[in-house]
């Protein structure tokens, strides 16, 4: 809950807030205290009481439920560094690119030459992978950890792969992972949250296919309140109704909205949204066009013979083209080298136009 203070509360009201919240058992923060917005654990205490204490002009609350990656509690974009390549701000979009799931050295290499022509800054793929079906390859475990960080070293790329249980953190400390995914179905995964957040390693949290995006944020707050605020957010397709024909429904208003409300990074992945990889370039044109931070693409050099959603992994050339269109809209800066704030890049083109329209009416 967030007790707002009067503009001019003094510092005397403010601590008389905190001290009768602990006076009743809960714990409180004043994090900004010159707007004087207090945040207060746990939600049960009477608002209405807290509301007649001297300097508060009103309580907010119990939602949204969470507060360290809320836009109010930090106006400014965060911009989360993994191994010096920035996500977030006024950044360029990053692309983050990789084969579904490492299946050998000789494909991860293909995959990651790959993703690096195309201008990808982080390299993505799977040791540990969550599927629906017990049966499906599941991903080599810590061979392919060890395979991430051998492509690592030639490529000079930062790595992400996701961490599907609590039980292997070590060996992705081990084998000093960039960057570690919690995936869709492990967005409410609390202890691997929780787990995720100690380790300290920047954290790409996709949002659960079924999940609200203050549901998202709450995820995102487990991983901060466990003391990592490096946490990057990607949207990559909701439930979509009987009608629609991909995989997944992105949901492309959720990027905005997302934005607006975290200082977070929000990226998206139009690979699992599409399911199929000819709608991936179009959708991700218009997740850029409406504020993504980055992309986040599944790449195989041979998608036909890929072990893992190949239907959807675009091809070497594809992803080429992908950067192509991004640069053509001057989304990215023309030359693949990064550019400082205030460079003459923007999102100006459509949405509409973005996503394959030939043209608006008004
Ligand atoms: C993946 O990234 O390969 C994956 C399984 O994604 P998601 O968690 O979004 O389903
Ligand atoms: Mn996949």
């Amino acid at each position: 809950m967030l007790v707002v203070m009067k503009e001019r509360a003094t510092l005397g009201e403010v601590e008389g807030v905190l001290t009768w919240v602990a006076s009743r058992g809960g714990s409180a923060e004043c994090h900004r205290p010159r707007e004087a917005v207090i945040v207060v654990r746990p939600d049960d205490l009477d608002p209405g009481e807290l509301a007649a204490l001297p300097g508060v002009a009103r309580i907010e609350g119990p939602r949204p439920g969470y507060w360290l990656a809320s836009r109010r509690r930090q106006p400014e974009d965060t911009v989360v560094q993994v191994r010096g390549r920035r996500i977030g701000g006024e950044n360029p979009p990053v692309l983050i690119a990789g084969p579904c799931a490492v299946e050998s050295e000789d494909q991860l290499v293909r995959a990651a030459r790959a993703a690096v022509e195309a201008g990808a800054q982080l390299l993505r793929g799977g040791a540990f992978k969550p599927r629906t079906s017990p049966y499906s390859f599941q991903g080599l475990g810590e061979e392919g950890l060890e395979l991430l960080a051998r492509v690592r070293e030639r490529f000079d790329i930062p790595v992400v792969t996701e961490l599907r249980d609590v039980g292997t953190l070590d060996l992705f400390l081990d084998y000093q992972v960039d960057m570690l995914q919690i995936g869709a179905r492990n967005m409410q995964n609390f202890e691997l949250l929780r787990a995720a957040g100690q380790s300290g390693i920047p954290v790409l949290l996709k949002r659960g296919p079924a999940a609200s995006v203050e549901e998202w944020l709450m995820a995102a707050e487990y991983v901060m309140l466990s003391g990592n605020p490096n946490v990057v957010l990607c949207e990559r397709g909701i439930l979509p109704p009987s009608t629609v024909a991909t995989r997944y429904q992105l949901d492309i208003a959720a990027i905005p909205i997302a934005r607006s409300l975290t200082h977070l990074p929000v990226i998206a992945d139009p690979s699992h949204a599409a399911g199929a990889r000819e709608y991936v370039l179009p959708l991700a044109e218009a997740a850029i066009a409406a504020g993504a931070q980055g992309l986040l693409v599944e790449v195989h050099a041979d998608p036909c013979q890929a072990l893992c959603d190949g239907r959807q992994a675009l091809t070497p050339p594809m992803a080429r083209e992908l950067m192509d269109r991004l640069r053509r809209h001057r989304y990215v800066p023309p030359m693949p080298t990064p550019v400082t704030r205030g460079a003459a890049w923007s999102r100006g083109d459509d949405l509409a136009l973005a996503a394959g329209a030939r043209g608006l009416r008004h």
